[in-house]
């Protein structure tokens, strides 16, 4: 028998009471039990948004609140400015391509983040650009974007909107959306959330919305108007997940008893406490400059096989981290600290690394990552 450990950017670990309720017999969606869960959890939606508007929940993967974004908002011809610095960023460029958006991508160093001039000259040069893409957290690079300051930037320009995904950032770092000028924000469950996948949430200004009048995309299922008017009603146009949303009301409800801040300052512990043990191993960040508390890219240390960690790390014990993708692959692995995960996870995971690190012929000596940690976890408030 393995026990096993999820330190993957998603799926994370479930949160157990949203578990415990997700296994009890299905109720009817249209059934006044439903309409009443749907309506709490649209309150405490805005909650964990820190936003007025309603938040819509779509059935899918994260990926398809993205492609909602694009179809519900845009029309082909429109321009797009994509920041491209990840696998993420790619997959806007790829959803405006597909819906016939002209594309301009911006493309950052894989392990850098955006510089927000950059999008304030494009926007200079070609003020008709419609909407400008950009990740919170580009998960597969471990950066954190500036989402405030292109907030700031773009705000200004009345036919513009920013479209943020921010999948594996909402509840782990601030995310302000009417605060910073965030037109759309996308969330998704498997994330910070502690869900299995299957929603993804959608936030939208009123000037995104606006968006949505004139939009000549064509779409059925992921039609975002429909669902607003629905969610109005505590209702959804079709069929909704039942049971995901029965746990997503067990989370908001942990989340809003734990306060927002406390679980914000939760993962910037981990999330330190994870990269202090990197260095503390003589490991180079690959997102030096500005890390995501979401999940922390590690350099593979020269001459060291770097697809064999993360398959060692799961063959010998039970422990799912993730690898690089596309061109970080051997080169990068990612430990994620994200969702229903403490310092034990997080401290479990690196001793397990430190065992891999040695066998692959790494100077390792025990300890010294764990009790980085440690040391950091304690001296910011961790040990409570
Ligand atoms: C997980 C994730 C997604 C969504 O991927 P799905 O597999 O469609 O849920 C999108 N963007 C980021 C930054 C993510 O971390």
């Amino acid at each position: 028998m393995k026990k096993k450990y999820l330190l993957a950017p998603g799926p994370t670990p479930l949160f157990p009471d949203a578990v415990l309720e997700m296994g009890k017999p299905i109720i009817h969606h249209r059934a006044p039990e439903f309409a009443a869960i749907l309506a709490q959890v649209r309150e405490d939606l805005k909650y964990l948004f820190q936003t007025k508007n309603d938040v819509l929940v779509l059935c899918s993967s994260g990926t398809g609140g993205m492609e909602g974004t694009v179809c519900n908002l845009f029309s082909p011809g429109d321009k797009a400015l994509v920041v491209r610095g990840g696998k993420f960023g790619e997959r806007w460029a790829e959803l405006c391509q597909v819906y016939g958006l002209e594309t301009i991508n911006i493309d950052v160093e894989w392990g850098k983040a955006i510089e927000p001039r950059l999008i304030a000259e494009a926007l200079k040069r070609s003020p008709d650009i419609k909407g400008v893409f950009v990740q919170a957290s580009e998960s597969s690079t471990g950066v954190r974007h500036d989402v405030q300051a292109l907030g700031e930037i773009v705000r200004p320009y009345e036919n513009t909107i920013l479209i943020v995904d921010a999948i594996s950032a909402l509840g782990v770092f601030p995310i302000l959306p009417d605060q910073w000028g965030l037109d759309v924000v996308v969330a998704g469950s498997q994330k910070a959330l502690m869900l299995p996948p299957g929603l993804a949430m959608v936030n939208l200004s009123e000037k995104a919305w606006r968006f949505a009048e004139t939009s000549t995309c064509p779409r059925y299922y992921f039609d975002l108007r429909k669902e607003r008017k629905a969610l109005a009603k505590n209702q959804s146009a079709y069929t909704p997940a039942v049971s995901l949303i029965i746990g997503l009301k067990e989370v908001l409800e942990e989340i809003k008893r734990e306060g927002l801040e406390k679980v914000l300052a939760h993962h910037a512990r981990l999330a330190r406490a994870t990269r202090t043990a990197m260095e503390a191993l003589g490991l180079e960040l690959y997102a030096k400059d500005s890390p995501s508390d979401a999940v922390t890219a590690v350099k593979v240390p020269p001459g060291i096989d770097g697809a064999a960690i993360p398959k060692m790390m799961r063959e010998q014990f039970g422990i799912t981290i993730a690898g690089g993708q596309d061109r970080a692959k051997g080169k990068i692995f990612r430990i994620a600290h994200l969702g229903y995960v403490d310092i034990f996870d997080i401290t479990t995971g690196i001793a397990a690394l430190e065992m891999v690190l040695k066998k692959l012929g790494y100077e390792v000596t025990f300890g010294k990552g764990v009790g980085a940690a440690i040391e950091v976890y304690y001296n910011s408030g961790g040990q409570g």
